[in-house]
Parts: structure tokens; sequence; C-alpha cells
């Protein structure tokens, strides 16, 4: 039996997006970035046990029990109302999963699965789980064959990437901004070791795809998209590049007042890289 424990925010038993085919999706609770643009901001903190959610649970699976707010999933409607007044971008619905919980679940939707994918929140702020989840697939005689799968901000030291490499089989890696500048402003860090993670998993022969978040008069300027298509035409021609388009859904606070990202424009700026010599430049089937 393995103790690793993951704080889970949401599982995806179905999902074609993240990552190669079919994928059951593990949404890890946490984040290192503070990004005013994420569509899933109650991802972000640990609950701090607060309470200030517990009043506003129209069905009463919030309850408050020696200092700790519990969650009852059998009567949560999933409305959110307790997403939505957290002070701290936390989500007092969180569930705690053992490997042995998750490979059930594997088991479980084996035939409809082509892998597993751990998300975020960003996965890597488990990274313990992480390994332990993916080493135990892979020494499993029924599941071996199922890839395993990361999507990441990046934001992981080199030594750490190469404790869990050996038993990934690819990471979806998110670039928010090449200037150092901008990138603080949009995540709260800077990027140096976001950029040495795309070059390091691109090395390893890891990196499935890079994404690029197109936001208007913040991200989508002559100078950030000249880096963007020099920094992959240095890696290879042929990475999958995967433009992102900011909307509004999900979003809370001042990112709000940010326009959102028109589908021509995300096109216009698609065709540019893919004329000046990019191959695999992936650009959003719906803009919601
Ligand atoms: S989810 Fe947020 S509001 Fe609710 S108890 Fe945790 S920190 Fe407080
Ligand atoms: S989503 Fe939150 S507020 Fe809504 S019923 Fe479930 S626990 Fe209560």
């Amino acid at each position: 039996m393995n103790l690793a424990l993951a704080t889970v925010s949401k599982v995806l038993k179905f999902s074609c997006v993240d990552g190669p085919g079919n994928r059951l999706v593990l949404f890890l609770q946490g984040c290192n970035f503070a990004c005013p643009s994420c569509h899933n901001p109650h991802t972000i903190n640990l609950c701090n046990h607060c309470g200030d959610c517990v009043p506003t649970c129209p069905t009463g699976a919030l309850t408050m029990v020696e200092g700790k707010v519990l969650h009852d999933a059998s009567i949560c409607s999933q409305c959110d109302k307790c997403l939505d007044v957290c002070p701290i971008n936390a989500n007092p619905k969180v569930t705690q999963y053992s490997v042995d919980d998750v490979l059930a679940l594997v088991r479980k939707n084996k035939p409809f699965l082509n892998g597993i994918t751990v998300s975020g929140g960003e996965a890597t702020t488990q990274l313990k789980f992480i390994i332990a989840l993916f080493t135990a697939i892979k020494a499993d005689k029924t599941l071996h064959d199922l890839t395993c799968f990361i999507d990441s901000n990046g934001h992981l030291p080199e030594a750490a990437w190469k404790s869990v490499l050996p038993v990934t089989d690819g990471v979806m890696l998110d670039i928010k901004a090449f200037d150092r500048a901008l990138h603080v402003k949009l995540t709260g860090r800077s990027n140096e070791r976001v950029l040495a993670s795309a070059r390091q998993l691109f090395e390893a022969g890891k990196l499935h795809e890079l994404r690029y978040l197109l936001i208007p008069e913040r991200t989508d300027g002559q100078q950030e998209l000249k880096q963007l298509f020099e920094f992959v035409r240095e890696l290879d021609v042929d990475l999958k590049l995967r433009l992102n388009a900011f909307q509004h859904h999900g979003v809370k606070g001042g990112a709000l007042k940010w326009p959102t990202m028109k589908k021509a424009d995300v096109e216009r700026i698609a065709q540019d890289l893919k004329a000046r010599g990019l191959k695999n430049v992936v650009t959003p089937s719906v803009y919601i």
C-alpha cells in the first residue's frame, strides 16, 4: 500500500483536451503562481478553515467541526457559492485521494482511457504524490500501457523535474510571458525557471506541447510574439504550440475588466507564426 495523499479539487473521468487521447484528469489543489487571468482561481490556495463560506451554503453541505470545515458531497448541489465568497481563492470541497484510491478509479475506467493527466492548480506542488502515482501505474501489469502526463506552469527546478521525468510520458507546459517583468505582473513570479523547464523537457523528449495565453494589450504585442516565435523555432519548428485566448469565464477580480481575445486576432497571430515557419500551431476550438 502506498501512503502518499493528494489534495484534489476535481476529478474528470474523461477528457480529450488534457493530453493525447481520452484521459482521466486529476486537478490538484494549490498553485505557486497567482495569475489574475486564472479561470479556476478557487484552485490557487489551500483552505485555512476560516469558516466564511459555511453560512453561504444553501444545502448545509458545509459544517464547521472542531475548527475544520467539512464538506458532505452527498448533499452538495455544486452551486459554487462557497467558491464565490472565499476570500483567499480556496476550495472547501477538496478531497484527499490516496494512490490506491486513484488506481481504483483508473481501473474502473480503464477500457475507455489512453492515459492519466495531473493538472491543477499547479500539479507539481504535490510532486511526491505524482511520482508515487505514476510509479504505481507503470508497475501495474493491467495499467502500465496508460500514459502519464503533467499539465504544468513550469515553475519546478531542474532537479525536481529529473525526479519525476523517468515515470512521466509527457508534459504540457504554459509560458505566460517572455518579458520577465511582464511575467511577474501576470503570475507573481519570474519566468527563468519556466523557460529553463521548457528547454529541459524538450531535451528529455518529454515536452508534449507548449501553451501560450494570448491576452490583448498584455501578451499579444510584437515583442512578445517575436520572442515566442524565436523560442519555439530554437527548440523545434515542429513542436506543438497551443495558443489559448483570454476570456472572462471563471475569472475573478480586476482581470474581468481586461478585454477578451477575439478569434480573428488569434487566427491572424497563428497564421503569422506559421508563415514564419512554425509548423504545429493550434488555435482554440471554442471562445467562452
Ligand atoms: S474555503 Fe475559503 S472561505 Fe471556506 S473555510 Fe476555506 S478559506 Fe474559509
Ligand atoms: S457548492 Fe459549496 S455552497 Fe454550493 S452546495 Fe456545495 S458546498 Fe454548499
